[in-house]
């Protein structure tokens, strides 16, 4: 298999550290406010990266962590804990807080069909691991204090800057007006941060250096390295981890063992809306739910994201969103209801390997699943070879329920054609018909009853 490694920003060939078997790490939700959908395409996108790992014939441990404490609302150490903030807007504790959201992920992963992962730590869970890993950075050299915290010289470290090619330079003019001016260079970061004198904290402990909380990119380092070993495979998180998340992280596996923590890093671009990244700043933001009650099957959304490439990132529209519903309704109508044979077509079997095995080929994998379905091979080897795909598609195609969801928008123009006809202004009715068809479905009259059902 191969993929793009942000290491060497190449394509390699993957080689897992033990035969068959790989370790993932992908960085988890700060757990202070529902995921939308731009938090959620991350998880997608790596959930068909473990699938097609466990496809191909690997084991796979792969963890998730759920940060909930530490994450300040700059990466950059500076600003407000995410979490207090949270526990301040909604007036629960952070404990609640955390708990709350720590399940609204658990239920986002459980609609778009994504697999529980192997471990899912907590940070909160692992501040001795986090204290330990501190120590260890101290204890080589790497750490200075000062009146906040304890932080990490990035300067001791030489390659700091080369992993995600950042001019230091730059990052030092710019950093003339430094919120914190007495850290020795504008990239150092906190590794344990004191809990403010006169303020207590709802989450802070006991440590070494003071009562306090560790840094955001301690856990990651201190956890991966936990379940994983010092040096694991792949390790995988949103584009704009590189510059600040994952290179710290890198600096701290270099500080503590020597060594870079995983040998592949790999990143996944954004959802997109109107051209501008989906973040929690800019408003507007669709969860699962919404789309479930606009009459959104989630697995349309997944539909979606498996169309485009996680390196690429996807444009995010209601009519796209509609696109999917229609394509994977047709899908599902090639369902066969009781297989008698389960034959796959071993071509086409071939090419979906070399499509997955290329970095993720998600797009081209969509239209080899069209070709398969206008092929001539007969609708039984056809569903078997989606069936075998859906393994990494991940679709739930042979779930029980295979009822195929009309959106509210198109039963409501429905409505409203019925009504029509009712006062018998056909023209009018016929206008409706025809945009329900521009739309995707065809509506037929029955006695007394209509039906509505996707265009095959
Ligand atoms: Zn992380």
């Amino acid at each position: 298999m191969k993929i793009y490694n942000t290491l060497t920003r190449q394509k390699e060939e993957f080689k897992p550290i033990k035969e068959n078997e790989v370790g993932i790490y992908s960085c988890g939700p700060t757990v202070y406010s529902s995921p939308h959908i731009g938090n959620m395409y991350a998880y997608v996108c790596w959930d068909v990266l473990t699938r097609t790992l466990k496809y191909l014939g690997y084991k796979v441990n792969n963890v998730i962590n759920i940060t909930d404490v530490g994450h300040l609302t700059s990466d950059a150490d500076s600003g407000e804990d995410k979490m207090e903030k949270g526990s301040r807007k909604e007036g629960m504790s952070v404990w609640e807080i955390a708990k709350k959201y720590e399940n609204e992920f658990l239920e986002n992963l459980f609609e778009l069909n994504i697999e529980l992962p192997w471990k899912m730590p907590k940070a909160t869970d692992h501040i001795q691991e986090q204290i330990n890993l501190i120590k260890k950075i101290e204890t080589n050299g790497f750490t200075y204090k000062i009146s906040d915290g304890i932080y990490f010289d990035t300067s001791k470290f030489v390659d700091y800057g080369k992993f995600a090619n950042l001019n230091l330079e730059k990052l030092k003019e710019g950093a003339r007006v430094e919120i914190n001016q007495e850290k020795r260079n504008p990239s150092d970061f906190a590794l344990w941060k004191f809990s403010p004198v006169n303020e207590k904290r709802q989450m802070e402990w006991e440590s070494p250096w003071g009562v306090g909380f560790p840094g955001w990119h301690v856990e990651c380092t201190a956890m991966s390295t936990k379940y994983l070993g010092e040096t694991f495979d792949i390790h995988t998180g949103g584009e704009d981890h590189i510059a600040v998340h994952h290179t710290n992280e890198i600096a701290q596996g270099y500080a503590a063992f020597d060594c870079n923590t995983a040998n592949y890093w790999m990143h996944n671009a954004f959802i997109t809306f109107g051209g501008s990244k989906i973040s929690k700043s800019s408003g507007g933001l669709y969860t699962v739910f919404d789309l479930k009650e606009m009459g959104f099957d989630p697995m349309v959304l997944r539909y979606m994201i498996l169309g485009s490439h996680y390196r690429k990132g996807l444009e995010f529209s209601l009519e796209s969103l509609r696109a999917a519903q229609v394509a994977l309704n047709k899908l599902k109508s090639y369902k066969v209801e009781s297989l008698s044979s389960y034959k796959v077509n071993e071509n086409f079997k071939k090419e979906f390997i070399e499509l997955i095995s290329n970095d993720l080929a998600m797009p081209e994998v969509l239209a080899l699943v069209w070709k398969v379905a206008k092929s001539d091979l007969s609708l039984e080897e056809k569903w078997a070879t989606f069936l075998d795909f859906d393994r990494v598609l991940g679709l739930n195609l042979d779930s029980v329920e295979q009822k195929i969801v009309v959106p509210e928008e198109i039963v409501e123009l429905n409505n409203k054609r019925i009504l029509f006809k009712k006062e018998k202004n056909y023209i009018e009715a016929d206008k409706l018909r025809e945009k329900i068809k521009s739309l995707g479905y065809l509506v037929e009259d029955l006695e007394n009853q209509c039906k509505i059902r996707p265009i095959t």
